[in-house]
């Protein structure tokens, strides 16, 4: 079998939840959205289940893979529906939705059912992608909760620069919310993971871990505390394939990205961008070698990238070696490839998952 592997540490992705409910002081809906970053949305929520209060995810094919999976907590659309038709199947899966524009409260209220449909009412408090402005949000909370099929709802916004320290955006996001829900009943939901992580000051009813969870710093390189409580979920891992050496000027791989300064003894690696390893990674990239540090060199291809073996003369065929997880974590690795820690784990593609 092919030796690229995606480790998936359960017990990690636990720690990860314990410590976001700690530090949110209420409870905490895991947010497994798009197959739980990448780490498996069945196998995250299976393992989650006995503690969390509940699952966040993007829509209701997500939600019911969660249903038929045999997941009975409360399952959050954090998008809302697409279309009023799916109405019927929130209630029939006993879905939780949230409301994020006018034409979703619109169909709510018109909505008719026996059933008392759970609505987390959205605010655009600041991000301006989804949510309702103040206005509408109070107008929208008054027309719902007299109705009789809506439950008392959840009061939530979205952060967008909650990762920035240094931004007075997030203040002033708090700052919004608190107005639009001044005097309104209902818990809230403030919180996602750079929130939880950088600003005590947010704090909800509901906090909203995603990333954190998966054990990645969003707030990195400025440093926290916190963050550092965290445990890598995901290692990604393959092993060393073939062997050879190269002579001082000799290229290597495509477009030779890397050209040998000195005799360099070249390691093949069964791992390329089609597993989801970021195709640009430039040369000096940290991989770890048999536990030891080491560096990518050339460009990575499409089912193989080479490292540099020449100063591991203990290292060989079938040489372990990792991409991402402990050393470097994915928020490490995101900047030097342009990309980010959202993305490295989703990008997940081919590489079978391995549950511990
Ligand atoms: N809440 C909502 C509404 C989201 O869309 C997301 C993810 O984008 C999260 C919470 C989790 O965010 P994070 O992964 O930064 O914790």
């Amino acid at each position: 079998m092919r030796p690229a592997q995606a480790l998936i540490d359960l017990e990690a992705l636990r720690g990860n939840y314990r410590l976001a409910r700690q530090l949110g002081g209420g409870k905490a809906l895991a947010v497994i959205k798009a197959d739980a970053y990448g780490h498996g949305a069945v196998a995250c929520a299976r393992a989650l289940e006995a503690e969390a209060d509940g699952f966040g995810v993007a829509c209701i094919e997500e939600a019911l893979e969660l249903r038929q999976a045999g997941i009975r907590k409360p399952v959050v659309l954090l998008e809302g529906f697409f279309d009023a038709a799916e109405l019927a199947l929130i209630v029939e899966h006993d879905l939780w939705t949230a409301a994020a524009s006018p034409w979703q409260v619109e169909a709510l209220a018109a909505f008719s059912t026996d059933a008392r449909l759970q609505v987390w009412l959205k605010l655009d408090s600041g991000m301006h992608r989804l949510g309702l402005s103040v206005d509408e949000f109070r107008a929208a909370h008054a027309r719902l909760s007299a109705l009789p099929h809506i439950a008392p709802m959840v009061l939530m916004s979205h952060m967008a620069r909650a990762d920035e320290l240094d931004s007075p955006r997030t203040l002033e996001q708090l700052q919004t919310f608190n107005r639009a829900i001044d005097g309104l009943p209902g818990e809230t939901s403030l919180c996602n993971s750079p929130a939880l992580l950088g600003w005590p000051q947010v704090r909800s009813d509901w906090v909203r871990p995603g990333l954190m969870l998966y054990g990645a710093d969003p707030l990195y390189p400025q440093p926290s505390a916190h963050a550092a409580r965290l445990r890598p979920v995901m290692t990604l891992q393959s092993r060393v394939i073939a062997v050879r050496e190269i002579g001082v000027g000799e290229p290597l791989g495509y477009g030779a990205r890397f050209v040998a300064q000195r005799p360099t003894r070249v390691g093949v690696v069964a791992m390329g961008y089609a597993d989801g390893y970021p195709q640009f990674a430039p040369n000096g990239t940290p991989v770890q070698i048999d536990g030891v540090p080491g560096q990518l060199i050339g460009r990575v291809s499409m089912d193989m990238l080479t490292i540099d073996l020449t100063d591991h003369p203990q290292a060989g065929l079938g040489s372990i070696v990792q991409l991402w997880g402990t050393s470097p974590t994915i928020s490490e690795l995101a900047p030097r490839c342009n990309t980010s820690a959202y993305r490295l784990p989703c990008s997940l593609k081919r590489t079978p998952r391995i549950y511990l």
